[in-house]
């Protein structure tokens, strides 16, 4: 089975299951983790932030941040198809009684300042008041772009025009530092808040961080308490996220087999395929005649696993666990799958 699914597949490696058995772990709601105090010194540092919180998820860590930067009723302003409005299970309503609005970042994901201003309520007698604003670094169901620190700079900078905060969902923001060949405080500087995963391309089996000024983490880590959040001696997990911080460098490896995959996938008859900037290959699968589910079926029967962004697209994603010659015998069953062959 090749599966292309996610980057969220690897699993740890000898050297992260010999940290986790290794690790000096201790109750961490005391305080008392050296393992995971340490990985939270390091992550923070590594997105130029004061401190930063160890979290099992980067859904929980998003969730969080969102109550932290807001009170109940405002507003928040978000990408259309961002995943903390799409794919979170609608948390930012239930859990800190936020009222989205949308904004069509378009292409690249993101929004113009103008559209933040516009979007932007002023709190009045009759008007909650705009909370928070969230961007996703790379955009996820845009295709992975990696979106440039300017455009990041100018949505942030309207939004602070306001004094409207900023978190952004950076689930794979080294992807994004990685492809555009900045560091990744070029992006993170414009932000008041980050979430990045370990567990996607950087290989962790579990884990993001939330990282943003002392203040602000403080008081996430209430937060993350009363989420369920607060773990014992997550060492264990935490010590192999802190191996994961050491990938980064090996994330252009993985966009270099998502331009692999991507040129061979544009041979297959009635595949529109979106040129990768990062690790995920979007196909428009429509000119096939196929939805996306039929495409997945034809595809699994052949040992590849994709998965289904939208009705006629899928996703292909490229991580540590697929090798250049993975992804050739990929695009062998991918092309036999399509023709019959
Ligand atoms: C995966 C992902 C998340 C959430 O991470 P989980 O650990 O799966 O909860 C948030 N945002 C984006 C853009 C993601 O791709």
């Amino acid at each position: 089975m090749i599966d292309l699914r996610s980057d969220t597949v690897t699993k740890p490696d000898e050297a992260m299951r010999e940290a986790a058995r290794t690790a000096d772990v201790g109750d961490d709601v005391y305080g008392e983790d050296p393992t995971v105090s340490e990985l939270e010194a390091r992550a923070a540092e590594a997105v130029g932030k004061e401190a930063a919180l160890f979290v099992p998820t980067g859904t929980m860590g998003n969730q969080i941040a969102a109550q932290v930067h807001t009170e109940p009723g405002q507003e928040v302003l978000v990408e259309r198809a961002s995943h903390v409005y799409k794919y979170e299970l609608g948390g930012l309503a239930r859990h800190s009684g936020l009222q989205v609005r949308t904004l069509d970042g378009g292409d690249r994901g993101v929004p113009t300042p103008e559209q933040v201003d516009a979007g932007v309520v002023e709190e009045d007698l009759h008007r909650p008041g705009t909370g928070l604003l969230c961007l996703e670094n790379t955009h996820n169901a845009r295709g992975g772009v990696a979106i440039e620190p300017d455009r990041i700079a100018a949505a942030a900078e309207a939004a602070r025009g306001h004094d409207v905060p900023v978190h952004l969902d950076g689930a794979r923001v080294f992807n994004a530092a990685v492809a555009l060949d900045v560091p990744v405080t070029e992006i993170t500087d414009h932000v008041d808040s980050v979430m990045f995963c370990l567990s996607k391309g950087l290989g962790a089996p579990i884990g993001s961080m939330l990282a943003g000024p002392e203040e602000f983490v403080d008081r996430a880590r209430r937060t993350r308490k009363l989420f369920g959040g607060g773990m014992r001696q997550v060492g264990v997990v935490g010590a192999p996220g802190l191996r994961a911080l050491e990938n980064v460098d090996d994330l252009e490896a993985d966009h270099e087999r998502a331009r692999r995959l991507a040129d061979g996938l544009a041979d297959v008859d009635g595949f529109d395929v979106r040129p990768p900037e990062t690790n995920i290959v979007l196909v428009d699968v429509s000119g096939t005649g196929d939805d996306a589910e039929a495409v997945l079926e034809r595809l699994r029967e052949r040992d590849v696993l994709a998965s289904a962004m939208g009705p006629t697209t899928v996703r292909f994603c490229t991580h540590r666990d697929v090798s250049g010659e993975d992804v050739d015998r990929a695009l062998e069953r991918v092309m036999a799958a399509m023709t019959g062959r």
